[in-house]
């Protein structure tokens, strides 16, 4: 069987699926005849588009019930950079984008400052529905909405991720770090090189940390050849 086709089955098989309608076409995961697999061209950006029409539709937790829509990710499916944050607030849930509020006003900012736009990077959360009232998701929110975010990584294949906050850094490392333990140095996810940062909704609080976080981003820029 094509390894591709073979791995999206396995990711299915993860998030519950049992039945798959099949349907021909360009994006649809499984062609009618088998014979055709071999030559099917479906590439990485063909992938993620079929990872979120999976996930606009996910119940695996509580949070399906009261959100307004998922939100999945938005930027350029082979950035070499990815930003990860928490979990959408109002303004995401109302728009179905992620970091379009406030924060994410501040994150454009910071992308630019970079030199970059929104449509050079990708730009996804680890929590894909919004925890009702902003709170904080559970861990088992986390753990039900992880393989989401780990098949993006892996589809991307972005040369640096930098997360926002506590929670995308938890939740991709498996370890309970603090941010300000470990904000600024590398550590590294499947192979590839994690910088962890403030949230901009933090510096929203705390101006005076935008220093931190632009001293983080020009690492970010040297690891990516890009002038600082
Ligand atoms: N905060 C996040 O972590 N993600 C968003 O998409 C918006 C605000």
């Amino acid at each position: 069987m094509d390894e591709e086709l073979r791995n999206e089955l396995l990711l299915l098989r993860d998030f519950g699926f049992t039945h798959l309608e099949l349907t021909v076409g360009r994006s649809s995961l499984v062609e009618e005849e088998s014979t055709n697999l071999d030559q099917q061209t479906t590439n990485n950006d063909d992938l993620l588009a079929d990872l979120e029409k999976l996930a606009l539709v996910c119940e695996k937790c509580r949070l399906s019930k009261t959100r307004t829509q998922v939100v999945y990710g938005v930027g350029n499916p082979k950035a070499d950079l990815m930003f990860i944050g928490e979990a959408p607030g109002r303004d995401e849930d109302i728009q179905g984008k992620p970091f379009v509020g406030r924060a994410g006003q501040l994150l454009t900012d910071i992308i630019k400052a970079m030199k970059l736009t929104r449509d050079d990077v990708y730009i996804a959360n680890v929590i894909k529905c919004r925890p009702p009232e902003n709170r904080n998701p559970e861990p088992d929110e986390l753990e039900a909405c992880r393989p989401w975010i780990r098949r993006q990584i892996e589809l991307i294949q972005p040369k640096v991720i930098v997360t926002l906050g506590r929670f995308p850094l938890q939740s991709l490392t498996g370890k309970g770090y603090s941010i300000t333990s470990v904000r600024g140095q590398w550590l590294e996810y499947d192979g590839i090189k994690l910088m962890p940062t403030y949230h901009p909704a933090y510096l929203l609080r705390n101006p005076a940390a935008k220093k931190d976080v632009w001293s983080d981003m020009k690492k970010v820029m040297a690891e990516l050849g890009m002038g600082v």
